[in-house]
């Protein structure tokens, strides 16, 4: 293998590409709001859940919100289905950099620091030096982004990365332009998708 091109980098999303944000809030949620309507995975739509609970009812907004601003909540998320396999391959791949990228809650307190230690809890210590957090992803300077957000805005209108959407339940039904791609989870073919931005 010739080596004389620049490494790939990649950028990992957290929530929702390595750890199971809504399948915790979902869970969190009933059990703390037992009375009160919730939405099931399958009815999810759009990217923020505070504003699909608003719309169910305005107070549910708060209460929602309250589940995921809650101490331990983070480091409790359970990883997405193949995903530590995959980011472990990842990262073992010749001529690739991974990097997780990630945007902590406004309400930062427990978020942050809790970010850190699911990395260092499932993925090693030596990952923690991978992470990337930031509210502004256009700025950072990659091949691939992986990312269940639908629409990713900021301060660089021209990203140098490829958004590659993965699939969660909030965006199932999002119809992307034939100029975009997607991954379906963690057993679809992220490799193919890796080693197309290699060639070009
Ligand atoms: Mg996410």
């Amino acid at each position: 293998m010739g080596s004389a091109a620049a490494p790939l980098r990649v950028l990992l999303d957290m929530d929702g590409v390595l750890a199971d944000f809504e399948g915790a809030v979902l869970r969190e949620f009933r059990a703390r709001f037992p009375a009160e309507p919730r939405l099931e995975l399958a009815e999810r739509r759009g990217f923020s859940v505070r504003e699909q609970y608003r719309s169910l009812r305005e107070d549910l907004a708060a209460k929602v919100a309250s589940v995921y601003e809650s101490p331990g909540f983070f480091l409790d998320l359970d990883p997405i289905p193949g995903a530590l396999e995959a980011v472990q391959e990842m990262l073992h791949m010749q001529d690739t950099e991974v990097f997780i990228c990630t945007s902590p809650l406004r309400k930062y307190e427990h978020c942050i620091v809790e970010k850190y230690k699911w990395v260092e809890k499932h993925l090693g210590p030596e990952f923690v030096e991978r992470i990337i957090l930031t509210r502004d992803k256009t700025v950072v300077a990659a091949d691939l982004l992986f990312d269940d957000k639908d629409t990713i805005q900021g301060a660089e209108p021209n990203p140098s990365w490829e958004h590659i959407l993965f699939t969660c339940c909030h965006n199932r039904h999002v119809q992307l332009p034939a100029s975009r791609r997607r991954l379906r989870s963690w057993a679809d073919d992220w490799r193919a998708i890796l080693e197309s931005k290699r060639r070009q």
